[in-house]
């Protein structure tokens, strides 16, 4: 999978930014073996600052613990949210790529769309990239529709 380095989002919220926060741990975990804070401020595009902020606040809530010179380490807790969000990132983006969805607008929308997606809804939209995961016909004939539309 594709990641991009830099969020185009800037969450207001703060519960759809510890999630953004825990996606780029996970990630950072994933692909170094570490998470510095140094490369969360870069890669979210947001000050060390407020990267401290959040961080005690991930902790407070149990999905974190900061390790002086190791950096951030995710709970069991926060290592499973962290695989739920990335798991989420995932489906929303195999779906729009079976419909031909450029990359970057892909990786955009999800970004959007996965902090507001109700499980009961994902639960769709997974049967459904699971679906055209494996009906090639159905897969074609979409893909078809989208790039000629019918008036
Ligand atoms: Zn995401």
């Amino acid at each position: 999978m594709r990641w991009y380095n830099r969020h185009v989002t800037q969450p207001t919220d703060t519960s759809i930014a510890s999630q953004d926060y825990l996606e780029q741990i996970f990630q950072l975990i994933a692909l170094k073996g570490y998470a510095r804070s140094v490369d969360i401020a870069a890669n979210l595009g947001v000050s060390q600052a407020s990267v401290s902020a959040m961080l005690k606040r991930l902790g407070a809530d149990g999905l974190v613990v900061y390790e002086k010179y190791r950096g951030v380490i995710l709970t069991d807790k926060g290592s499973d949210l962290a695989q739920h969000i990335i798991k989420r990132h995932e489906v929303l983006t195999r779906l729009l790529r079976h419909f031909g969805v450029d990359e970057e607008t892909i990786y955009r929308d999800v970004e959007g769309m996965e902090h507001h997606i109700s499980s009961q809804s994902l639960k769709a939209f997974t049967l459904l990239a699971n679906e055209l995961d494996q009906n090639e016909s159905l897969r074609e004939s979409l893909l078809k529709k989208i790039t000629k539309p019918q008036v």
